[in-house]
C-alpha cells in the first residue's frame, strides 16, 4: 500500500528527462533523484540520476553530429541558436516561474535578471560568431602566417545552482556558436530551466548538437569530465571541485576553463558619492540571498564615513523583506537547499565564536503557512572580525556580510588581498587616481569602480588565484571553444 502510494505521488510529479540524441528519455538506469521546492522545503519533482551510461550515450551522440555541425556555415549555426532565443523570450514568465521554484530566488528577480541574461549569452554568441575572425603575421617579404580557428570537437559544459540558467547558456552558447557539439550538465539542485531549455531545443536543434544529462556531479560530472572524447571542459563552479577535475583533465591534456569560488572585497572610501555606494552595497551583498559569485561579502569602509555608512546600511537591511519568492514584495526568497542554509548559519556561530557582533539578522526566518518548512535566513551584518579570522578568509555563499573600518589604502589592499581568492571587487571612490591606483593594486579578475555587476558580455570574465583559470566571455571564448592552427607560407 504504502508502496503504491509513493507510486502514485511520484506518478503525479513533473519528470525531469534526460536530452540525448535529439530526444526527451529517461535515464538508462531508470532512477531518480527527488528535487525540492527551497520555499516549502518539499519535493515536487524528479531528476534523471543518470550515470556514466547516459554519458556515454550523450558522448557518441554529440560525436556523430560534430561534422555535420562544424561545418554548416556560421550563418544557419546562428540563425537556428536565435531561434532558441526567440522560444526563451516567447516563454519568459514560465521560464522565471520554473527558475525561482526551482532554486528559491524571488520570481522578480529571475524574470528581470536570469531569464533575460539567458536568451542575451545565446543572442550574443549566435551574433559574435558572425564577427569572429582569426589573425595573420606578416613575415615581410620571407613569409606569411595566418592562423585557423576550429571547433575542437565534444565540450562538456557543467554549472553550478545559484544562477542555474544564466551559467549555463553563457558556456553552452559559445561553444555551440564556434561549432562544437556539447553534452551539458546543469546542477542537480536546480535542473528545471536546463529541461526547458532541452524541450526548446528538441524542437530547433539537429540531434546530437546539445545533449543535457542530469544527476550528480561524481557520477555524470565524472564521467563526463574523465571521458577520452571529451576534450575540452567548461565548468563553473566550487575551488574544490574544480581542483578535483584539474586532476583528471590534466593528464588527459584537455583544454580547461574553471570558474571558481570567491570572497569579493567592496571598498569603501569616505569620498564616494554616499548614497549612489549605499543602495549599491546593499544589492552586492544580498542579491540573488547572496548566493552570487561576484556578491562582495566583505565590506570595508573608510573611517571618517565608518558609523554613518554603518548605521544607514544596517538601517536598511533590517528593512529588506524576507519572504516567499512569488511575493513580488520579497526582496530576498529562500535559499537554495537545506544543507546550505545549515552551511550559511553555521557561519554566522562561527562568526560568533571569532569576536564578532550581529549588527542585525542572524537567524533563520520561519514563515508562517505554506511555506513555513521552506530554508529562509536573514540578511545578516557582522562587525568586529579580524581580516583574516575564518570567517573572512571562507566563501559562505549566502546572506552574510561583514563590515570593518580601515585607515589607508596600503591597509585596505592588506585586507582586501588576504584571502586565496580573486574573482572580483568593488571600490567606491570619486577620486579617479585612487580608483586607478586600487584597480591596479588589487588581486582580482574584475574591478567595479562605482558601480556593481554591470556587465559588457565582451570583457573578459574570470578570477585569479583559487578563483580560477582562463576567462569566459566575448572573444576569449570563442578562443577557448576552438584550436588554432598556425599554418606559414613562404613567400620566396
Ligand atoms: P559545485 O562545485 O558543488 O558544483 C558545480 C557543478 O559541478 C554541479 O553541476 C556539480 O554537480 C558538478 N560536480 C560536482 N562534482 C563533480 C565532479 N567530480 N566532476 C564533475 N562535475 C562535478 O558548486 P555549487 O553547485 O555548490 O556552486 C557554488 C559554487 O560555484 C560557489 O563556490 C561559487 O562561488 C561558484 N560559482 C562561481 C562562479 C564564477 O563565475 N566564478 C559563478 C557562480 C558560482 P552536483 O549537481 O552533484 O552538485
Amino acid at each position: 500500500m504504502q508502496g503504491h502510494f509513493l507510486y502514485y505521488k511520484f506518478a503525479l510529479m513533473e519528470k525531469i528527462l534526460n536530452y540525448i540524441d535529439g530526444k526527451l528519455v529517461d535515464p538508462i538506469g531508470g532512477k531518480y533523484i527527488e528535487n525540492f521546492e527551497p520555499a516549502t522545503g518539499k519535493i515536487y519533482s524528479m531528476i534523471p540520476d543518470s550515470d556514466e551510461r547516459d554519458v556515454e550515450l550523450a558522448v557518441e551522440s554529440a560525436s556523430k553530429a560534430f561534422p555535420a555541425w562544424s561545418t554548416l556555415s556560421k550563418e544557419k549555426r546562428s540563425a537556428l541558436i536565435l531561434k532558441v532565443v526567440e522560444e526563451i523570450e516567447n516563454n519568459l514568465d514560465e521560464f522565471a516561474l520554473a527558475e525561482s521554484r526551482d532554486n528559491g530566488k524571488p520570481v522578480w528577480l529571475a524574470r528581470r535578471v536570469d531569464i533575460p541574461r539567458a536568451a542575451k549569452n545565446f543572442r550574443f554568441f549566435a551574433t559574435g560568431i558572425l564577427h569572429f575572425a582569426s589573425e595573420s603575421h606578416s613575415m615581410e617579404k620571407t613569409a606569411i602566417n595566418y592562423t585557423l580557428r576550429s571547433p575542437i570537437g565534444v565540450a562538456a559544459c557543467i554549472s553550478p545552482w545559484n544562477l542555474p540558467l544564466y551559467l549555463f547558456t553563457w558556456k553552452i552558447a559559445p561553444a555551440l556558436a564556434v561549432g562544437n557539439c556539447v553534452v551539458a550538465k546543469p546542477s542537480e539542485i536546480t535542473p528545471m530551466t536546463a529541461y526547458k531549455l532541452a524541450e526548446i531545443c528538441a524542437k530547433i536543434l539537429p540531434p546530437g548538437v546539445l545533449n543535457i544529462i542530469h544527476g550528480y556531479g561524481h557520477k555524470v560530472g565524472s564521467a563526463l569530465t574523465s571521458h577520452p572524447k571529451v576534450p575540452v571542459i567548461s565548468f563553473t563552479g566550487g575551488t574544490k571541485t574544480g581542483a578535483d577535475i584539474a586532476r583528471v583533465a590534466a593528464p588527459m591534456f584537455k583544454k580547461l576553463s574553471l570558474e571558481l569560488g570567491g570572497k569579493n572585497p567592496n571598498v569603501i572610501f569616505a569620498d564616494c558619492d554616499f548614497e549612489k555606494a549605499l543602495s549599491r552595497t546593499l544589492d552586492s551583498s544580498f542579491d540573488n540571498q547572496g548566493q552570487i559569485c561576484l556578491c562582495g561579502s566583505r565590506i570595508f569602509v573608510e573611517k571618517p564615513i565608518y558609523e554613518k555608512f554603518k548605521k544607514a546600511f544596517v538601517e536598511r537591511v533590517a528593512a529588506m523583506k524576507v519572504g516567499n519568492p512569488y511575493d513580488e514584495n520579497s526582496r530576498l526568497g529562500a535559499l537554495v537547499s537545506k544543507q546550505h542554509m545549515e552551511k550559511v548559519l553555521s557561519y554566522i556561530e562561527l562568526a560568533k565564536e571569532e569576536g564578532g557582533t550581529i549588527l542585525t539578522g542572524g537567524k533563520q526566518v520561519r514563515i508562517d503557512g505554506e511555506y513555513k518548512d521552506g530554508w529562509y535566513v536573514e540578511p545578516t551584518v557582522i562587525e568586529g572580525l579580524a581580516y583574516n579570522c575564518r570567517t573572512n578568509m571562507e566563501e559562505v555563499f549566502g546572506p552574510l556580510v561583514t563590515i570593518m573600518p580601515f585607515e589607508t589604502e596600503e591597509e585596505v589592499l592588506l585586507y582586501a588581498n588576504a584571502t586565496e581568492y580573486g574573482l572580483a571587487s568593488t571600490i567606491w571612490t570619486e577620486n579617479l587616481t585612487r580608483a586607478h591606483r586600487m584597480a591596479n593594486e588589487i588581486h582580482s579578475g574584475i574591478v567595479w569602480i562605482n558601480c556593481w555587476l554591470l556587465r559588457d558580455l565582451r570583457t573578459p570574465f574570470g578570477g585569479v588565484k583559487n578563483s580560477g583559470v582562463g576567462r569566459e566571455g566575448g572573444f576569449e571564448a570563442m578562443k577557448f571553444f576552438t584550436e588554432p592552427k598556425n599554418v606559414c607560407i613562404s613567400l620566396s
